[in-house]
């Protein structure tokens, strides 16, 4: 094991700025329970680019002042142990995913298994609130370390996280079947493997997104139909499921009109603050709307199993650390097509 510097390159968000600064920080010392982790990949995820723009504020996520070290995909190895932590339970020779949600464990949602819920009111999310994946090294609770699969890289194992775990959780919120027709709006990140998820499950999928290079990620993954261009007069109040990876006002009026009667919109998107609908035809139709949130922490071992399974296959682009603000700007453009992952290497 290589020594453990006292002090590391962290990126460091300013609020109001858009750009991440790259500082050096101290290495954090550990707590009873914890164990620090050497970051390998770290994911970036749409929703950081809503606390870059603003749209959705830190203070918004925690109750407890948020540190400034974004990045709530993260995989590493684990470089040393804090005090209380058996390291033969948690060996260094092996990878680790990180449970963002850091959940109490002692509430009554977390006592109900829905830990992804945490109320807690001292919790602080990795990456939203707790120092997250876009440092060097990061200090986790061993309650939040999932041990990743032999075979599985520390990029896929990032996003699993994240990008696998939150589709999977909202997918398993409705109940789908052979005959079940799930429609699929934005298909990045997230979206692509919802496609991959609800395929798995067994349903006729159909994939929407406005760009090409992600259209064509879900042919490859088998969607049943692709569409370029969806509207709210193509109404066809066709399917058991519509799933929202977009949260914006087109998309969702799209979902409240394709939506069959009693089916369900999973709305995982967080693309505008505030959503308008009407009231009667909701009521009408009996349409369920479904927020969700991540995944809980058992879900988080079931998808690494699906993944080792191959069942679902994380598709990711790679990128430097150093490299971090512009694949910011290309997410924010349009120019990604999967899932950005930064690694660091020795
Ligand atoms: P992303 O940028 O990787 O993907 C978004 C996709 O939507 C892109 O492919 C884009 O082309 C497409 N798109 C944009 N506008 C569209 C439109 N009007 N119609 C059709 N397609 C459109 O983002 P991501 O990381 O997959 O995140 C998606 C959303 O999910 C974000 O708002 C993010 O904050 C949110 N999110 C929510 C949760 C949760 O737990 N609820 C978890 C993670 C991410
Ligand atoms: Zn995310
Ligand atoms: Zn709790």
């Amino acid at each position: 094991m290589s020594s453990i510097p006292k002090t590391q390159k962290a990126y460091i968000l300013t609020q109001g700025v858009e750009k991440l600064s790259l500082e050096d920080r101290p290495v954090p010392e550990l707590k009873p329970g914890e164990v620090l982790l050497r970051v390998r990949a770290s994911g970036l995820c749409h929703s950081d680019l809503h606390i870059l723009d603003g749209s959705i504020s830190l203070s918004s996520l925690c109750s407890l002042p948020a540190s400034p070290i974004l990045g709530h995909e993260i995989a590493g190895e684990i470089v040393a142990h804090g005090p209380n932590v058996d390291p033969d339970l948690f060996p260094t020779n092996q990878l680790y995913s990180v449970f963002g949600p850091n959940p109490c464990g002692l509430c009554s949602e977390c006592r109900y298994g829905r830990d992804n819920l945490c109320l807690s009111p001292t919790r602080l999310i990795h990456g939203l609130g707790h120092p997250g994946g876009f440092e060097q090294y990061t200090a986790v609770n061993i309650r939040n370390l999932v041990k990743v699969p032999e075979g599985i890289s520390p990029e896929v194992a990032a996003v699993t996280s994240d990008a696998v775990l939150t589709p999977y959780h909202a997918l398993k919120k409705v109940y789908l079947t052979g005959l079940s027709r799930v429609l699929i709006i934005g298909l990045g990140g997230i979206g692509i493997n919802a496609v991959q998820i609800a395929k798995a499950f067994g349903a006729h999928v159909t994939a929407f997104d406005l760009k090409e290079s992600s259209r064509e990620l879900a042919r490859k993954f088998s969607a049943d139909v692709v569409l370029d261009s969806l509207t709210v007069k193509e109404a066809s109040h066709d399917y058991d499921v519509v799933v929202d990876v977009v949260g914006i006002q087109s998309s969702f009026e799209i979902a409240l009109k394709q939506v069959k009667t009693y089916g369900s919109i999973v709305l995982i998107g967080l693309g505008s603050p505030v959503l308008n609908f009407f009231t009667t035809p909701l009521c009408l139709k009996e349409t369920h709307i479904l927020g969700t949130f991540w995944g809980t922490s058992q879900e988080q071992i079931e998808v690494f199993d699906l993944v080792k399974k191959g069942k679902i296959k994380p598709q990711v682009e790679v990128g430097k650390f150093e490299d971090l603000n512009e694949f910011f700007q290309k997410l924010k453009h349009g120019q990604i097509k999967s899932r950005v992952v930064i690694t660091q290497t020795d």
